[in-house]
């Protein structure tokens, strides 16, 4: 079975940061300000879930 992954809707994202600071062994932000998934399995699903929760944007999402 493969693990679900988040991924980030790029052109969603504002930068604010929240994700990272939840998260930040999976999600970095780049040169542009925008939330990079750079290390998609990186914490636990409940973990990443929190952060998903945060996004003022909802633009984190699962993929299965
Ligand atoms: S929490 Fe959402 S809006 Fe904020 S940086 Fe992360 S993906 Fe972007």
């Amino acid at each position: 079975m493969m693990a679900k992954t988040p991924w980030v809707e790029r052109e969603e994202c504002i930068g604010c940061g929240a994700c990272v600071d939840v998260c930040p062994e999976v999600f970095q932000l780049d040169d542009d300000d925008k939330s990079e998934c750079y290390n998609p399995t990186g914490a636990p699903d409940e973990e990443i879930q929190k952060a998903i929760d945060d996004c003022p944007t909802q633009c984190i999402h699962w993929r299965e």
